[in-house]
């Protein structure tokens, strides 16, 4: 197909003036370039599965690779103030490092983002009980997450943007959860500005709980390049969900008013993390869920913004998910070795991840989780870069 193009091309410029021919020609190249993404080979899994890598693009200078082993975004490149485009994501050079790992860089989190107490939960009167792998508690879907899956890969790039969709069948049962659930993940790097769109629909056989969220860890001034307590945070949220020292939530509503959780305004991230808060120490810093104050549900609510002074890079995160895990990168101890060799100290990276609130199938009081046979879950979030 490929060949037969450039061949009409090279035939095409035979038959014109010399002018003529470059600019039309270069203009076919450029639309052909534009539409494409681009496939190559990530690696080799420890079970012998070739997964790949795929690189989407704009014209704004904005570059994602996102690999189909765990819908996982690998590389996110946006230019700075001076038009120098770095990766803002820490990861993994190859896919052994994902397979291992235990961070979840840029992962796809599912079945269940964020902690289930006990790793127990009812749904219509029947009791589902998960793997504990996180103390007590399930955490991120348990022992094999969505993050430890190979997806299944296809380009549905369209004018608006290069496209990919992957798709997971994830079996009634696995990790212990009911019903079989189709998932669909589609990430967009828009054509018209450096906004990454990731699109989620879900479906199932059985009442079940479902709860999809993304996991990059983001460091503005470049992946691997010190850690984020300089970048400005501000969270659109009065309100965030306390939790006890497992970071199980309270089911407690809590105002942000006067406490080193108000956001409502930009705030250096670590301006306030060192102090003797009691929710700081549970959490070893941020480690929390702020909820949303958002006036209509679905619509795409502006979550959370920041900003990094030196680069002058800003992100935008929108969604229609009612919470927002915001996570300081505290377990992150040095003991990582990540892309290009760099070493990913303290709090070297942060989270923001839209999500239903944690423990929401055992919290009635949180907007559900429960994905019933007929419905369909939907949910998107955008991240959006410029600079200032
Ligand atoms: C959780 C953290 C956890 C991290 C990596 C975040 O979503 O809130 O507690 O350490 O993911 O698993």
């Amino acid at each position: 197909m490929i060949v037969m193009k450039y061949l009409a091309i090279v035939l095409a410029m035979a038959a014109m003036p010399i002018l003529f021919i470059t600019e039309a020609a270069m203009a076919l190249l450029n639309a052909e370039a534009n539409s494409k993404m681009h496939k190559q080979a990530f690696g080799k899994l420890q079970d012998g599965r070739l997964v790949d890598l795929y690189v989407l693009t704009n014209n704004h200078g904005m570059t994602a690779t996102i690999t189909n082993y765990g819908a996982t975004l690998v590389s996110l490149e946006v230019p700075d103030k001076n038009g120098k485009p770095s990766d803002i994501t820490l990861g993994y050079d190859g896919v052994g490092g994902y397979e291992s790992g235990k961070a979840y860089f840029g992962a796809t989190v599912g079945r269940y983002g964020n902690r289930i107490a006990h790793g127990r939960f009812v749904v219509d009167g029947i009791t589902y009980t998960l793997a504990k792998n996180d103390g007590e508690n399930s955490v991120h879907g348990g022992a094999l997450g969505f993050n430890k899956r190979v997806w299944a890969a296809k380009d549905v790039s369209t004018r608006a943007g290069q496209a990919l969709e992957l798709i997971y069948s994830s079996k009634d049962g696995e990790e212990g959860y009911p019903g079989n659930v189709a998932v669909t993940v589609v990430y967009t790097v828009l054509s018209e500005e450096n906004s990454l769109r990731i699109d989620y629909t879900a479906t199932t056989d059985k009442p079940t709980v479902v709860n999809l969220t993304h996991h990059s860890y983001f460091n503005l001034a470049g992946q691997g390049n010190g850690d984020i307590l300089q970048h400005q945070l501000t969270i659109h949220a009065s309100r965030f969900t306390p939790v006890d020292v497992t970071l199980i939530p309270t089911g407690e509503l809590r105002e942000v008013r006067d406490s080193p959780f108000d956001f409502t305004k930009p705030n250096a991230i670590g301006a306030r993390i060192g102090q003797g808060d009691q929710q700081l120490i549970f959490g070893k810093g941020y480690d929390h869920n702020w909820v949303m104050d958002r006036s209509t549900a679905d619509s795409l609510f502006l979550a959370a913004e920041v900003y990094e002074p030196q680069t002058g890079r800003a992100m935008e995160v929108s969604t229609t998910e009612p919470g927002l895990q915001f996570y300081s990168g505290n377990f992150l101890d040095g003991s990582i070795q990540g892309k290009g060799r760099k070493t990913y100290g303290h709090r070297s990276g942060l989270c923001l991840e839209t999500q239903h609130f944690p423990d929401s199938p055992n919290r009635p009081g949180f907007p559900s989780s429960v994905l019933r046979p007929g419905q369909k879950l939907h949910s998107t979030t955008v991240y959006k870069f410029s600079v200032k």
